[in-house]
């Protein structure tokens, strides 16, 4: 088992990608704690990996825009698993799509506070105990839209390429002390987000949501949507002691639909 010992922080666990996470991580011996807004998926989640694995798992309700429910959240999973998270995933975000010149003040700040702010927040608080450790793993759930632009996603493709460049600065300042900082960028993955993406563009556009999907789905030179078990995969990479060269990076999970 690639994890066994670790203790692992998930936000966004609930559901999607955070939560294939959690499952992978849990499979691979992590003790994992999954925080979410709101209780009831983190708890669902948390039973499944009870059900399935032998680790322990520990959901937690946490609004990662917030900096003091983050603190409260680390205070949490740090009292209840022993000691404080070897392994990061800043996973919570939300995407919610506009034209520029329709984009409200409010829709703005909450993806940069959400998305970027949160992010920052985590990462901060999750730092100190890797550098005295000597150990740790902060893996960054961006996006392809933090590499490159599209029409109507500018809050949310603005704060992902933020996510970019923190993940870079924070590397450069943790490379000599045992921490790895990643980023991973997902193409449009099968989950709850896309199928929001998509009844948003069949309402904008009048399309059916079946065309919505094939019209998303031939972004990617490979004709599909990319499997939340898919990232798992590359965070399992990211997170273990097999993964320790890889640092500072951004790396594609989207069938090719960017290539750099
Ligand atoms: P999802 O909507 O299914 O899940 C998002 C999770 O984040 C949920 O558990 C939600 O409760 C949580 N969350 C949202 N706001 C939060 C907050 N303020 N505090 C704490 N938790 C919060 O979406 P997903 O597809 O699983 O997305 C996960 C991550 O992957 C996001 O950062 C997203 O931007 C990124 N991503 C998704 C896609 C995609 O196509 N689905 C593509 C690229 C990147």
């Amino acid at each position: 088992m690639k994890l066994q010992g670790r203790i692992a922080l998930i936000t966004g666990g609930g559901r999607g990608i955070g939560r294939a996470i959690a499952l992978v991580f849990a499979r691979e011996g992590a003790q994992v704690a999954v925080a979410a807004r709101s209780l009831d998926q983190v708890e669902q989640v948390a039973r499944e990996i009870a059900d399935h694995y032998t680790t322990n798992a520990l959901p937690i309700v946490c609004d990662v825009s917030d900096v003091e429910s983050v603190e409260r959240m680390f205070a949490r999973a740090t009292q209840n698993m022993g000691r404080s998270p070897d392994i990061l995933v800043n996973n919570a975000g939300i995407a919610v799509s506009a034209p520029l010149t329709k984009t409200s003040d409010e829709l703005w700040r909450q993806h940069l506070a959400i998305n970027l702010s949160g992010t920052f927040y985590c990462t901060r608080a999750a730092l100190p105990p890797m550098i005295e450790r000597g150990w740790g793993r902060v893996i960054n759930i961006a996006s392809i839209a933090g590499k490159i632009g599209a029409p109507y996603i500018a809050a949310y493709s603005a704060s992902k390429h933020g996510v970019l460049g923190l993940t870079r600065s924070a590397a450069l300042e943790v490379a000599a002390k045992g921490i790895t900082v990643n980023a991973i960028c997902p193409g449009y993955v099968d989950t709850d987000m896309t199928t929001r993406a998509l009844e948003n563009i069949a309402k904008r556009t009048g399309l059916r949501e079946e065309q919505a999907l094939e019209s998303i789905k031939q972004m990617s030179p490979q004709n599909r949507l990319v499997e939340p078990e898919e990232v798992a995969a590359l965070a399992l990479l990211l997170a273990s002691e097999e993964g320790r060269g890889i640092h500072g990076q951004a790396i594609n999970v989207d069938g090719g639909t960017v290539l750099y």
